[in-house]
């Protein structure tokens, strides 16, 4: 920990107490720009997740840029592409969700057969000549069920590996033989989002507990594949859920390799239709203390992206964003324009990671 944030402690009452007036503490172990790496912990406390989601800016932010360039190539971003290949007619209630059958009457959102596999590996190539080295794939189903629709997720993902990107597919809960396919076609990462803090998770989602979902990440990890896993900001929670969010991740063993950190896109007859915007600097905290918290991990700057300014999304950068998701669309909303990515990514001096 730098000096000047460890020693907030005691003079920063901002940083020393919670929403609900839990103590906040400085994290137990610093991590020192020197030459020794610090070792990645898995024991991280609520109140230390706090104190650093409530540190002044800059402190928080060289903290995390001090980790950031201990782990990471400087300056590189990965361009992931995120393809819906079944939309709609979901039947979890997840509120945020405009996929959600629960909504349908008044999202409108047309539902969506299941893609082709030729269809879906054109789009491929075309994220992947665009710059893109990670294909991501998301179905609107509550698991995955064994037959010709997982038949052709199978070949979708063998397909994208054969690209030479990396693939990620996001499909609802999975068992452990499921898992084990995937893993056997060559898949990357499997997404399974927490979503937020265990305390406020039944306020967003009914229709399957947060067991569940843990469940299905250890299901991921036991078959061998990296684990996607992060969460949404701006549904209505605390900092103190924002906090336990942040410790679920990051005390799992090992870490989430990829951790997209989502502000959340009030859908239009979605239950969260009428949340207020995610103040940015909130995504910022968020990203830099994911950055601190699981130093490996690359951590991805998801949804609500386009709602940011080219300055918060410098930003985000600097508190350790390893990712943006690119192209027009992010499964069924609107995402930053690609020409506008890439002029950011040039005018901030950043380099486009290579597949
Ligand atoms: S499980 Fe996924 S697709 Fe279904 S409602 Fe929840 S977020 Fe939407």
């Amino acid at each position: 920990m730098s000096e000047t944030l460890e020693s907030l402690n005691p003079i920063n009452d901002l940083a020393r107490l919670g929403d609900d007036g839990l103590e906040a503490k400085a994290p137990a172990r610093p991590h020192s720009a020197g030459a020794h790496q610090p070792e990645t912990r898995n024991d991280w406390q609520t109140a230390e997740i706090v104190y650093l989601l409530k540190a002044p800016l800059l402190d928080l932010l060289d903290e995390a840029r001090a980790v950031h360039q201990q782990h990471h190539a400087d300056g590189q971003v990965q361009l992931a592409s995120l393809l819906s290949i079944k939309t709609g007619a979901c039947p979890e209630d997840c509120k945020y969700c405009p996929q959600s059958a629960h909504y349908t009457k008044k999202t409108g959102l047309e539902r969506e057969a299941l893609l082709d596999v030729d269809d879906v590996l054109a789009k491929a190539q075309i994220a992947k000549d665009a710059g893109a080295s990670r294909f991501c794939m998301g179905a609107a189903w509550r698991e995955v069920k064994d037959g010709p629709a997982f038949d052709s997720v199978l070949d979708m993902v063998r397909g994208v590996r054969a690209l030479d990107m990396e693939a990620c597919v996001t499909l609802g809960m999975l068992s452990e033989a499921q898992a084990q396919r995937l893993a056997e076609a060559g898949l990357t990462a499997y997404n399974h989002n927490l979503d937020t803090s265990p305390e406020f998770y039944k306020e967003i989602i009914t229709t399957r507990t947060y067991e569940d979902r843990l469940d299905t990440l250890a299901n991921v990890r036991g078959a061998g594949m990296e684990v996607c896993c992060g969460g949404i900001i701006g549904m209505g929670e605390t900092i103190e859920d924002r906090a336990r969010l942040l410790q679920e991740l990051a005390t799992l063993d090992p870490h989430p390799e990829s951790v997209p950190i989502n502000a959340l896109v009030p859908v239009p007859g979605t239950p969260l239709e009428e949340q207020p915007p995610v103040e940015p600097l909130d995504l910022v905290r968020m990203v830099a203390t994911a950055r601190i918290l699981m130093p490996a991990s690359l951590v991805r700057l998801s949804a609500g992206r386009a709602a940011l300014t080219r300055e918060a999304q410098i930003l985000c950068f600097l508190a350790g964003a390893n990712s943006i998701f690119y192209g027009d669309q992010l499964l069924t909303t609107a995402n930053n324009d690609v020409d506008d990515d890439l002029a950011l990514i040039e005018e901030a001096g950043l380099r486009i990671k290579p597949a």
